[in-house]
């Protein structure tokens, strides 16, 4: 068997892990021309690594994982839209959040990723105390605040003391990254990285910053038929390029072959590792030893999602209308966040019953220990003490994730230009461990390492 040549015959190319990072590099692969030809190896019986979507309490299609991406970003639409799948993204209901502080507090107006960048806001917010508040508002009087660190929660704590970062920010971004900003890269979260390099106060750079007009567009997608639609309507664009695609196909050994490479045995030309950062390492130990061990050093945290319908009847007229709540570190047990489902997206609404994605666990809060009856059972307690009700739920789900959220602790960035220098020529990498955990971030990162080895390939047959 050839692995590819100049002279009419196609590069074989490995993709390694078939979550939506590796469906994505799978999918520019196979459409890249006639002289690529793709695998795509997953060990799972199902493709989508974290997008998976499942009938829940009557419904066809309720997330066990991510529901929705970010449509501010193009890669998720961009790629929804090439599929097929333009016409069936949908948007949240408005809704407001609120944040758990021995009650649910609507979270405020002006924030970014909850830093603040109108103070006034903040001032009607009884989410934060009186002196919270003055802490905040000094920011503009503060002196510059080193970027060096590249801590997150130390840099929200320095600008605008211990409580914006305790009851907004490190819920905010924590519940996006599974993380403790404490320990969390500020770089790895751009939005809130741009405005502090841009000077030395963050609420006088707001003030510059261009307001979101009316035309912004919405904020979040997601396909009506859940976040597992869009990776298999990938994987269903990867088979009709050509490209194949196996369940069931654990990739165990990566060996040299010459210029190109051996996967379980097998003849590549190159590969792309679109597996967790942990199963790479373990991959790359015979052929790249310090890519492999730089890699083997990135944390992740594990999350269970308990998915819950519960009575409408039941469902108090003063949460009609809200998408969630936040539950910040100091006030956490188990739960992190609860999503009210069928109220967020009113496609997943349910006759008489309303559903809840409860998340537990985060970096530094282990819940995977747990059984599946200790979870339900925390989640009951916790939920309903936050709520104020007693839960009885019709239905329940429990999805366990373990290394759900890779962890970018500071100076993560300087580490993956290290790793990517040290990988040998013909492998690249993509998924959720690099530039980024969300879904258009790791369908980027797919797409990239795509071009780095269809240009690698293009170059050395010509
Ligand atoms: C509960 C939860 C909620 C989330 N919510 C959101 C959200 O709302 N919006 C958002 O944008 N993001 C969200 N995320 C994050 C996002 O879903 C993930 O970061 C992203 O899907 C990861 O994609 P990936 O392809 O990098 O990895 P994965 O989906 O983990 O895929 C990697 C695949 O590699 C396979 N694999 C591992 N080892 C091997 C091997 N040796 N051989 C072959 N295959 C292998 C695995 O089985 C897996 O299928 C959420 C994540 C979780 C867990």
């Amino acid at each position: 068997m050839t692995t590819g040549a100049s002279n009419g015959t196609r590069h074989r190319v490995a993709v390694v892990g078939g979550g939506i990072a590796g469906l994505a590099a799978a999918h520019a692969l196979a459409t890249a021309g006639d002289d690529i030809q793709v695998t795509l190896f997953e060990s799972d019986g199902r493709l989508g690594g974290k997008l998976h979507t499942s009938p829940f309490a009557g419904h066809p299609a309720i997330d066990e994982g991510p529901d929705a991406f970010l449509a501010r970003l193009p890669w998720g639409t961009a790629l929804a839209r090439t599929v097929g799948l333009g016409e069936q993204l949908v948007s949240p209901a408005s809704g407001k959040a609120a944040v758990w502080w021995e009650g649910l507090h609507p979270i405020p107006e002006g924030l970014l990723l909850g830093m603040p960048t109108d103070v006034m806001a903040l001032a009607r917010s009884k989410l934060l105390s009186w002196p919270g508040k003055l802490r905040a508002a000094t920011e503009p009087f503060r002196r510059r605040t080193s970027l060096e660190p590249d801590s997150l929660g130390g840099f929200v704590r320095a600008r605008f003391g211990n409580e914006v970062h305790l009851r907004l920010v490190d819920p905010l971004v924590g519940s996006i990254y599974a993380a403790d900003t404490d320990h969390f890269s500020l770089a790895a979260v751009p939005q809130i990285a741009d405005l502090a390099g841009k000077g030395r106060s963050v609420l006088l750079a707001a003030r510059k910053m261009p307001k979101p007009g009316a035309a912004a567009g919405p904020v979040f997608y997601a396909p009506t038929g859940g976040m597992g639609a869009l990776a298999l309507t990938v994987a269903q664009a990867v088979r009709a390029a050509g490209g194949e695609l196996r369940t069931r196909a654990q990739v165990a050994s990566l060996q040299a072959d010459g210029p190109g490479w051996r996967v379980n045995d097998e003849p590549f030309a190159a590969v792309v590792l679109a597996c967790p950062t942990g199963a790479a390492s373990r991959l790359l130990a015979g052929v790249a030893p310090t890519a492999a061990e730089l890699l083997a050093a990135i944390p992740s945290a594990d999350v269970a999602m308990v998915t819950l319908a519960l009575d409408a009847a039941d469902w108090p007229d003063r949460l009609l209308g809200m998408s969630g709540y936040l539950v910040p570190k100091p006030m956490q047990r188990m739960v992190t966040a609860g999503s009210f489902g069928s109220q967020k997206w009113p496609h997943w609404a349910l006759p008489d019953a309303v559903v809840l994605r409860v998340s537990l666990g985060r970096d530094g809060l282990p819940v995977l220990h747990l059984s599946d009856e200790q979870l339900l059972a925390a989640t009951l307690d916790e939920v309903g003490r936050h709520l104020g009700l007693t839960l009885q739920p019709r239905h329940t789900r429990i999805s366990r994730w373990q290394g759900a959220f890779p962890q970018y602790r500071p100076h993560h960035a300087a580490r993956v230009e290290r790793i990517e220098h040290a990988l040998p020529a013909g492998i690249a990498l993509a998924g959720a461990g690099y530039r980024g955990a969300g879904v258009p971030a790791c369908i980027r990162s797919g797409q990239a390492a795509a071009t780095t080895i269809t240009a690698r390939l293009r170059g050395v047959a010509d």
